[in-house]
């Protein structure tokens, strides 16, 4: 039993009911801290470290009560006090650590592994302006600071530090500890994120991203990826990696040191997972550390660390595949480099194939590193790891096919129903019991079908979180969305593979469609929401173009009452948990091949959204479970497009002639529409979109109009459309984390 009321007087001299919401959000931030502090972390002789560049937590008020098992009690104490725990939320500030997917991954695998008693901490950095704030000034993208850190609650400062040695200078820094509660297991791991001490905040301006990149000693732990677009950007970036994983190497080999581990069997003690490449540096400096201040021989080094690292590739993309040159790296670790070069030296003595060597022309594949000495090797989903084994890491495959295995993502339930959907989380309580919090078996479900009473369940579940979605689009930018509305949503990161812009020409489509008199019998929304990297002059014009669309539908009498474009401003993760629930059609439509796995997909299936996709990363194994007539699929398949890149096959121009196409990219330099938005910016995207559409928006547009118009139509049959809902809400337990995070352990961590 917890006391709110005396609390209250004890924190702020007064009751609970006189409070504020930021004084009960501050009460409820000391009484997770004090419950969390009484909590041992999970006990292990061998740990596990996860390093990741990101790690996109969200706010944790709301998750860590429900974890405590304190959420029900706690709501019902402030409400009874007159507080709406959903506004006392809204107080938190949403930490900034992180981009997209891949970091918030990282963060749902924290809950399972606390969740599931495994000893794992997350090792990261402490951004003080996190990626960016995202604000949409004169329908364009503007990036500011995003001054997270001024009013968080949750980081407590250790009294770790290291020294970091660059070459001409050294850094030291300083450990920050969140900590991350199991759902209701009594133990606790930790988020540890890394600080430079003597940082500093004053080099980045109130109203822009840009600073002195060759500031070192103050600037390493401002953003996460600096642009990177000049050499002093992508300087920064090699400095900031090497200090991550110096500091993790150094805290991975004290911690052993101190539980006993002699360092010739630190692979008892330390398996270290990195998240994509970004922290691939950790495996050479591991092996500086054994070799020059603990006097191991370097190939005992190299055999003790090349048996304690794993690598999870995220994505198949070149640009993502880092490579930095060997220069750079001298510059900022000449002894790093070195090894490096020795590792280079040993793979060639061995492997004389030229594409499987680590520095090829003077430059640091950082993948082959870490898949050369790594013992583990995987992919997100199974089709993504089927085109790293047969296609993008083929010769690697064929080295050492053991290394290999699929880890298809998920996500944890904590989060993504229990504490973002209420409604629907009571209707499934109530119909299956709380069994599947733990172990996320909702296949019971599908035994309600025809369960007059669960469909409506569903139905009404669905009606409170598009009510919970207007309220949060009114209050945070003031637009209102019809009661009676589809929502149709695709929010992710702004990218040319996810293909919006295939969206957005569909817009253009139903706009004439609407304005030629046929009219929708219900009104639609369509719901954007996602940031686009600084530098990517495409993504930013997509985003113009969703909002130039959004403004030129809205000033329209003859369609503004049947469609209606939204674009969130500033989409993470509190953004997310208000529209996922919502969502009753969830938009996935990279083009095949090029999403490894994608995790909203999954967040939205479980909300009972019906998924309109591309057969790509998770959405092949989402396609398997639902079954045919519970899903919509589209378009190219994976192995074609692979093709067509193979050949060079694809040509847009052609499609670009064809008239129902050339219809809709032409509308972007419309007199009137180019008017209303920057016409330099739909020019550009009008021209690259019919001579140079490298990710293939055209070729899938006239397959993806058919489907949407069949997706819009199928939903007014309310029925057949509910018990599809129902199919995939009840399939969704295989893209539990804990899942993910058992068989991360059963196959490669071996922790128990
Ligand atoms: C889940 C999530 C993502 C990943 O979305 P994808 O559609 O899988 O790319 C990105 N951002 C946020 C805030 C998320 O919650």
């Amino acid at each position: 039993m917890i006391d709110l009321e005396s609390r209250a007087r004890k924190f702020a001299g007064k009751g609970l009911a006189e409070l504020t919401d930021a004084e009960v959000c501050r009460l409820l931030e000391g009484l997770v801290r004090e419950r969390a502090a009484q909590m041992p972390t999970n006990p292990g002789k061998r740990r596990l470290y996860y390093l990741s560049a990101e790690f996109l937590i969200g706010r944790l008020l709301a998750t860590n009560l429900i974890n405590l098992g304190l959420y029900g009690e706690v709501r019902d104490q402030l409400a009874a006090a007159g507080h709406d725990i959903n506004r006392v939320e809204e107080c938190e500030v949403e930490p900034s650590l992180g981009n997209g997917g891949l970091g918030r991954l990282a963060a749902c695998f924290l809950d399972s592994m606390a969740t599931l008693g495994l000893p794992g901490d997350g090792v990261g950095l402490n951004y003080h302006f996190g990626l960016f704030h995202q604000r949409f000034v004169d329908g364009q993208q503007t990036a500011l600071p995003d001054e997270w850190l001024a009013e968080q609650a949750w980081l407590a400062e250790e009294p770790t530090s290291f020294t970091v040695p660059f070459a001409d200078f050294s850094v030291t820094s300083r450990l920050y500890t969140v900590d991350v509660l199991g759902y209701g297991r009594g133990t606790r791991n930790r988020l540890r994120l890394f600080d430079l001490v003597g940082v500093d905040d004053s080099l980045v301006p109130a109203d822009s991203i840009d600073f002195d990149k060759d500031a070192l000693r103050r600037n390493l732990t401002l953003f996460l990826y600096p642009d990177d677009s000049d050499e002093a950007g992508r300087l920064l970036r090699v400095y900031q990696q090497y200090f991550m994983v110096s500091n993790a190497a150094q805290l991975i080999v004290a911690e052993a040191l101190e539980r006993g581990s002699d360092l010739h069997d630190l692979a008892d003690y330390a398996v270290v997972q990195i998240n994509d490449t970004h922290p691939t540096m950790v495996i050479p400096e591991l092996i500086r550390l054994l070799v020059d201040e603990h006097g191991l021989g370097f190939g005992e080094a190299v055999g003790i660390v090349s048996s304690m690292v794993a690598f999870t590739n995220h994505t198949i993309l070149a640009e993502a595949l880092e490579k930095w040159p060997l220069a750079y790296i001298e510059r900022v670790s000449p002894r790093i480099a070195e090894v490096i070069e020795k590792l280079d030296e040993l793979v060639r003595a061995e492997h004389p194939e030229p594409q499987v060597q680590i520095i090829q022309d003077g430059v640091v594949h950082m993948a082959h590193l870490a898949i050369h000495y790594g013992f583990s090797v995987n992919g997100v989903a199974e089709l993504h790891t089927q085109i790293l084994e047969q296609t993008e890491l083929r010769p690697f495959f064929d080295l050492y096919p053991q290394k290999f295995s699929n880890k298809t993502n998920g996500i944890t339930f904590r989060r993504w129903i229990m504490a973002c959907n209420p409604a629907l989380t009571a209707l499934l309580d109530h119909t299956l019991g709380t069994d599947w919090h733990r172990t996320g078996d909702l296949t019971g479900l599908l035994a309600h079908r025809d369960d007059e009473e669960v469909l409506q369940g569903l139905a009404a579940a669905k009606d409170d979180a598009k009510a919970r979605m207007r309220d949060f689009l009114w209050h945070s930018q003031g637009v209102r969305v019809p009661e009676d509305a589809i929502i149709d949503v695709q929010v992710k990161r702004f990218h040319e593979y996810k293909r919006q812009q295939m969206l957005a020409l569909y817009l253009v489509w139903k706009w004439m469609d609407i304005k030629n008199g046929n009219i929708p019998p219900r009104p639609i929304t369509v719901v954007f929401g996602g940031k686009a990297a600084p530098a990517y002059t495409i993504a930013q014009d997509v985003i113009h173009l969703v909002l130039t669309l959004s403004k030129w539908i809205a000033a329209d009498p003859d369609v503004a009452p049947y469609l209606q474009v939204v674009m969130v401003e500033n989409y993470n993760v509190s953004a997310a948990e208000r529209l996922i629930p919502a969502a009753d059609i969830s938009e996935q439509i990279s083009l095949a091949s090029k999403e490894a796995s994608g995790t909203s997909n999954m967040k939205f299936m479980l909300n009972g959204a019906v998924t309109l996709c591309t057969l790509d990363g998770a959405n092949v194994e989402i396609a398997d479970l639902v079954g045919e007539g519970n899903i919509y699929t589209f378009g190219t398949s994976s192995a074609e497009v692979e093709r067509l890149y193979r050949e060079g096959a694809y040509d847009p121009a052609a499609y670009y002639r064809r008239p129902g196409i050339k219809l809709l990219v032409d509308f972007l330099v419309n007199p009137r529409f180019a008017a209303m938005g920057n016409p330099e910016r739909l020019r550009r995207l009008h021209d690259d979109m019919a001579g140079h559409d490298y990710f293939m928006a055209l070729l899938d547009l006239e397959e993806f109009i058919q489907a949407k118009e069949r997706v819009y139509a199928d939903f007014e049959d309310r029925q057949a459309w509910l018990r599809k809902s129902l199919v995939n809400v009840a399939q969704a337990g295989e893209f539990s984390s804990d899942r993910t995070i058992a068989q991360y352990d059963r196959d490669i961590w071996h922790l128990r």
